[in-house]
């Protein structure tokens, strides 16, 4: 899952990072309000942490210009104010939920949590395909009821491919929700960490989760073939 995050400042926008890169979001990062919405309108991101008071067009602004643009991904809006009204005007600008600064973490995260899931139908943190089971949760990987350990990266992409299962992903799709901005699209490492999570989630190749679709991207099935 693919992350903006904009913050004008850098501590605090760096402490988000790690803490959501350590959780195997992908997450780029705008310090000012029109670098973010620029970023938004560019980029299809799962989510959008924006801070209210930034240099510049502030938080509320940028947001109502993304909702008129037609920008319908996940906001999140930080506050540094408990003011009712700054509540009630992120609300109303178009923002999907707020948190007021100070925060802790881990009501951070839930509430990141709690945003991405929305945007599905269901309600739990597991997502299954077959006998591979992922908590989006406590990000663990089972198959057939074993641990499997991967990397963030391996996560996050085999992550993309269960929740778009039965459906070919392109290696744009994939370069756009799995790696950042900082992405080298004439680099092979799409085909490097599908290789790898192969090994890891179908070691013996008795049935083959991931298949690749020529010149086009992977698509991981469902159904046994
Ligand atoms: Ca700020």
């Amino acid at each position: 899952m693919r992350i903006l995050l904009v913050e004008d400042e850098k501590k605090i926008a760096r402490f988000i990072e790690r803490g959501l890169r350590a959780h195997h979001y992908v997450v780029d990062i705008a310090y000012t309000g029109e670098g973010g919405r620029d970023l938004a309108e560019i980029n299809p991101y799962d989510l959008m942490i924006l801070d209210i008071m930034l240099p510049g067009k502030d938080g509320i602004t940028i947001c109502r210009e993304l909702r008129e643009h037609k920008v319908d991904t996940p906001i999140l809006m930080l506050t540094a104010k408990s003011a009712v009204s700054e509540k009630v005007l992120a609300l109303q600008s178009g923002a999907d939920d707020y948190l007021v600064k100070p925060f802790s973490f881990e009501e951070f995260l839930a509430r990141v949590a709690a945003l991405m899931r929305r945007k599905r139908i269901e309600k739990t943190s597991l997502l299954q395909v077959r006998d591979l089971v992922i908590d989006q949760v406590t990000h663990k990987v089972f198959k057939a009821d074993k641990e499997i350990f991967l990397t963030s990266k391996e996560y996050t992409l085999l992550e993309y491919l269960m929740l778009n299962a039965d459906q070919v992903v392109t290696r744009i799709m994939i370069s756009e929700h799995v790696w950042n901005e900082d992405f080298d699209s004439l680099s092979n490492l799409i085909d490097v960490f599908i290789k790898q999570l192969r090994n890891k989630i179908d070691p013996e190749r008795k049935e083959s989760f991931i298949h690749t679709i020529r010149g086009t991207g992977y698509i991981l099935k469902s159904k046994l073939e």
